[in-house]
């Protein structure tokens, strides 16, 4: 069968830049409309994905067939839209109309400063983007087209870090479209808010979550050679502080072979089917000899999505913040809020799971153990333990409202963590924001999840471009956050989305 390794690089894809004019002007100043639309474009290289100029768009059928082009290509991931002069914009109603990629309005400019002195009604006619664009704008409202707005020139790093946001979040929507998300096993029996509408997720995110009887990955584990074990061994005992009890023959070695195992298989059946999120069941593991806790954090720390409990929605959430903050340091996990310290003044959250939290959320070495677990009636299992690297940090969770797709988000700092000798889990510990009985309260009035992804690779930022150009409601608990603003925005969020959804 043809394995597919798992890809969460954004070397592939494309945004496309165009700049609207029209022919009015005469082919001089066309010109130089193509001349420095492409040196405006060009200001926009290095961001992470590829700026691609395309030739200015005159009227209103070369825009369609460009929509339409952008379209038909699964490289081009978004369009950057400039009008350097005027261009009419009931030129851009069918382009737009049929637009179902991410667009970027940038307001810009070629020139940063005006040359005061020399400015002649040829440069007025030139550089007429203040009102070229103001035009654009108002049809793109007019047609209710979801977009991105930047200002300023491309040379200003504030603009540069607005469209590489944007572009992070274009690649997340391109690699969610694209997800395919196998459940082993149902959700965690009478658990609701892992709960949801998987044709709704498809219909939305367009994710195709489905489900596998768990006794396929077990026949995927079992054709595992033993010199493909101890190949992986080996990566375990080269990256990993590893156990005593685990080395080559010591005691509970065979654990971490059959950990080994469950690995290939897990990563055999992922890549023959080009799933790129997987989901398990500590209720539902058939003859696995363990609850898959390594070979969950490793394939996370690849790119993997990953939900516990069967938990799709959270594996959604990972695999989609593994693609947006490829090439970042730090990293996208399953986590869950465990536990508080509640001192006064000084709270903070204790989160973990019970094996399944990615290596990539830490720079320091994982130690590889084995303990016992007393869920599910399996062998102990071979689990990474490790503290997340202290910094900024991001927990998104999504709910599903019955009506809707609900995405909260806290920002959150991780902050050092007192030792932990007796906790043999990976974990992270932090402080919310703006506070911690504002944080909870808020969460809590949401209705959001006690499973999230943790990314300490992407901020907040990314996420809400995610979510606009997904037309989904995310609901922001910030350094501006305030209880009764929230519950606010949470009435008035109710009734949007409903009308926003059509009567
Ligand atoms: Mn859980």
């Amino acid at each position: 069968m043809t394995r597919t390794p798992l890809s969460s690089s954004l070397d592939a894809y494309e945004i496309w830049f165009v700049t609207g004019s029209q022919t009015l002007y005469g082919d001089e100043t066309l010109r130089q409309v193509a001349e420095q639309s492409q040196a405006v474009a060009a200001g926009l290289d290095g961001l992470p994905v590829k700026v691609v100029w395309k030739p200015v768009l005159k009227d209103s059928d070369s825009i369609r067939r460009l929509a339409l082009e952008v379209n038909a290509r699964d490289e081009v991931i978004g369009v950057v839209a400039w009008m350097h002069t005027f261009s009419p914009a009931k030129m851009w109603i069918a382009g737009l109309d049929a637009l179902q990629k991410p667009l970027l309005h940038l307001h810009t400019q070629a020139n940063v400063e005006l040359p005061w002195a020399d400015i002649d009604f040829d440069f007025m006619n030139l550089n007429q983007a203040a009102h070229g664009d103001r035009e654009f704008g108002y049809i793109q409202t007019r047609l209710g087209v979801a977009r991105k707005t930047v200002v300023g020139h491309v040379s200003n790093p504030a603009v540069r870090q607005q469209v590489e946001d944007w572009q992070r979040a274009a690649a997340g929507w391109a690699a969610s479209r694209t997800l395919k998300l196998a459940r082993f096993g149902d959700n965690m029996r009478y658990v609701a808010v892992t709960e949801g509408d998987k044709t709704e997720a498809e219909l939305r995110f367009g994710v195709q979550v489905n489900t596998w009887g768990v006794n396929e990955l077990v026949a995927a584990v079992e054709a595992q050679t033993d010199a493909d074990v101890d190949a992986l061994v080996d990566v375990y005992l080269a990256e990993y502080d590893v156990a005593e009890e685990l080395r080559p023959g010591a005691e509970r070695h065979q654990s971490l072979r059959d950990g080994a195992a469950i690995e290939l298989g897990l990563r055999s059946f992922l890549e023959e089917g080009g799933f790129g999120a997987f989901t398990t069941s500590f209720e539902d593991l058939g003859a696995l000899k363990q609850l898959p806790g390594l070979a969950v954090q490793r394939l996370m720390a690849e790119g993997y999505g990953f939900g516990a409990e069967g938990d799709w929605k959270t594996a959604i959430l990972v695999r989609v913040a593994n693609v947006m903050g490829a090439g970042l340091p730090g990293g996208a996990s399953l986590m869950e809020d465990y536990t508080y310290d509640l001192v006064a003044g000084d709270e903070k959250i204790l989160g973990a799971h019970m094996l399944e939290v990615s290596p990539s959320l830490t720079t320091a070495k994982p130690r590889l153990e084995v303990h016992a677990l007393g869920i599910g009636g399996k062998d102990d299992p071979v689990r990474l333990v490790f503290t997340a690297d202290p910094g900024p940090a991001l927990v998104v969770a999504m709910s599903d409202m019955r009506d809707r797709f609900r995405l909260v988000a806290n920002v959150v700092e991780n902050v050092d963590a007192p030792d932990l000798p007796q906790l043999p889990v990976g974990r992270a510990v932090w402080k919310p924001a703006p506070d911690f009985a504002t944080s909870a309260a808020c969460w809590l009035t949401a209705g959001a999840a006690h499973h999230t992804v943790m990314t300490t690779a992407i901020g907040i930022e990314v996420f809400r471009d995610f979510a606009d150009i997904a037309g989904t409601e995310l609901v922001v608990i910030d350094e501006d956050t305030t209880v009764r603003g929230f519950q606010r925005e949470l009435r008035w969020n109710q009734a949007y989305y409903r009308l926003a959804q059509g009567l």
